[in-house]
């Protein structure tokens, strides 16, 4: 006989009278003297099992030792319920099986937590997470997952994308983050780098001629673990060859719906809309703005210029955002302390310094009546930040944002270069492969400040998706871009030797994209962070609570390896 001919969520009324066998998880167990209830559970849901001494009494015996999540066989009839024993909120609720054979196959011991409870500890449902695994949440989450990686498989197939598997182990490649590093025991003392992006071997694809790859590839990444990041992710990662910008988007979209539509949601209108780095920044004081909600940043610098209030007065930039309420003194204040935690000097409410305004100037800023205008005056970029932060903290305070609604919109048009806080200089702002915008080839030596790169990022209700370029398929443009980031000839080489000279073997123009897969689930899933739709994550600390890793080695494997660890610093 089968383990099971039927899932333990799929029995209906007109299966009366079936003989079946069942097989799942122990749900609930009521023991009502005499008979005995069993909710048996699968992943397609619950039947209700009934055990009737008078009816056998090896199943009766087996049942009085049943606890939750005990693993049974049950076989047995398919009865109709009493009309008065129907369930309307169980698809199932209209039968139940009437048990002649009961099998345990597996025990179970006192859970460390039950499967219905609220709130239980992150950091335990992980430890145990075969357990929360049985969870309705996650069983929806890690199936939501393969849906849609499912479709955006099927996506990319229809459109002649091939999928080539790349390496893991490789060299550095420049993604912003730090490399996690891999020790080679038959040449101690060097090291590959797990991939942070698959973005070079990509590039080389489409040098070899595969003009559309694609892969949902694995990355590495040293960085904080946050609630959109986790040492390791997936992204689907494309590259194609003889395309522009246009090109590449429409098949992001294109997949992005497919995702929706596979997993019953309604797609987001295409083509997304298109907000310019610039823009975003001015309106919405971030590179990846929530556009859920409008309270759009506005600019006074001109307004006020020269005006008597003195902290206005020589700001080389003062922009405010509206607020449609009124605050009381205690909240100004607490809003005012939040934004010098993020740099602003302070936190202007414009009732307060509306005397030291002219009416010219008060009328120019046109602020409605019962609505507070908070004003930040300081060097641009610190402006963008503070409100942008501000605006965010308030949408989320006052509840401005429509939960139901899914935006999806591109930014375009980055610059190409920025000032990397770690060293003054220039550095990349994608990442060194981006090709700056058609004309400006020749400038990005002599003025990098102002060199835009063809670099788009998709943004998702303020979660940034992905991000992708037209890339640079000149070896002269490619090693120009690297001078500015200051490195010479020999590093070039020595770092970047081979993709030069791919660069200098026919190389099509081409360009890609590449969107976190467990940011996109998660968003789809409606959950706060990726953990809750990658099956085994690691917490916060960098820890995995269910192996315990990362652990010690002992000295002899280090050895081996060539690494002698540093004397633990004192505390
Ligand atoms: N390699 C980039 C990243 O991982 C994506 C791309 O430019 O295609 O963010």
């Amino acid at each position: 006989m089968a383990w099971r001919d039927a899932m333990c969520g799929e029995l209906r009324a007109d299966d009366a009278d079936r003989r079946v066998p069942l097989a799942g998880w122990v749900a609930t167990r009521r023991d009502h003297g005499g008979l005995i209830f069993i909710d048996l559970r699968d992943h397609t849901g619950k039947t209700q099992l009934v055990i009737n001494p008078e009816r056998s009494t090896g199943a009766a015996k087996a049942a009085h030792e049943i606890r939750n999540e005990f693993v049974l066989q049950a076989v047995g009839e398919v009865v109709p319920r009493a009309p008065e024993a129907i369930n309307p909120n169980l698809p199932t609720g209209q039968i139940e099986v009437q048990v002649d054979e009961l099998r345990i196959l597996s025990r179970s011991t006192p859970l460390p937590f039950q499967l219905d409870e609220e709130g239980v500890d992150e950091t335990l449902r992980l430890r145990y997470r075969w357990l929360d695994m049985r969870t309705d949440r996650m069983q929806r989450n890690l199936r939501l997952n393969h849906t849609a990686i499912a479709a955006i498989r099927r996506v990319m197939d229809d459109l002649d994308f091939v999928d080539v598997w790349t390496p893991s182990m490789t060299r550095g490649t420049p993604e912003g983050a730090r490399d996690f590093l891999v020790p080679v025991r038959l040449q101690p003392g060097r090291f590959f780098a797990l991939a942070q992006s698959p973005q070079l071997f990509k590039q080389l694809c489409m040098v070899g001629g595969i003009d559309r790859y694609y892969q949902i590839a694995t990355c590495w990444r040293d960085e904080d673990l946050r609630a959109d990041r986790q040492f390791e992710f997936r992204q689907l990662d494309f590259e194609m060859a003889f395309v522009e910008r246009e090109d590449v988007l429409a098949v992001m979209e294109a997949c992005v719906a497919g995702a929706f539509e596979a997993s019953g949601a309604e797609p987001p209108q295409r083509p997304f809309p298109r907000l310019s780095y610039a823009d975003a920044m001015l309106r919405y004081g971030s590179d990846k703005p929530d556009l859920r909600f409008g309270m759009e940043i506005q600019d006074a610098t001109e307004v006020t210029r020269g005006s008597e209030f003195s902290v206005f007065k020589n700001a080389p930039c003062v922009r405010y955002v509206v607020v449609p309420r009124t605050f009381s003194r205690a909240e100004q204040s607490r809003l005012e302390e939040v934004a010098k935690e993020w740099g602003a000097k302070g936190l202007a409410n414009l009732s307060q310094i509306s005397k030291f305004l002219s009416e010219r100037e008060l009328e120019e800023l046109g602020v409605p009546e019962g609505s507070t205008a908070l004003f930040v005056a300081d060097e641009e970029p610190v402006v963008a930040h503070v409100l942008g932060l501000l605006r965010l903290h308030l949408a989320r305070e006052l509840d401005l944002i429509d939960g139901s609604l899914d935006v999806f919109h591109w930014v375009t048009d980055f610059p190409l270069f920025e000032v990397s806080e770690e060293y003054g200089g220039w550095t990349f702002m994608h990442h060194p492969f981006t090709a700056p915008v058609p004309g400006e080839e020749d400038g990005i030596e002599t003025d990098p400040a102002h060199a835009h790169g063809q670099h788009y990022d998709l943004i998702w209700n303020g979660w940034e998706l992905g991000s992708g370029s037209i890339r640079i398929h000149q070896a002269e443009v490619q090693q120009a871009v690297f001078r500015v980031m200051g490195m010479g000839d020999e590093e070039q080489r020595d770092k970047f030797g081979f993709l030069l000279e791919a660069l200098e073997m026919g190389p099509p123009p081409h360009g890609g994209f590449a969107m976190g897969i467990d940011r996109f689930i998660a968003l789809l899933a409606r959950e706060p962070d990726i953990r809750q739709v990658t099956a085994f994550p690691k917490i916060a600390s960098g820890n995995d609570p269910l192996t315990g890793a990362p652990t010690p080695y002992p000295d002899s494997a280090l050895r081996e390896l060539g690494i002698r660890l540093l004397d633990p610093q004192p505390e």
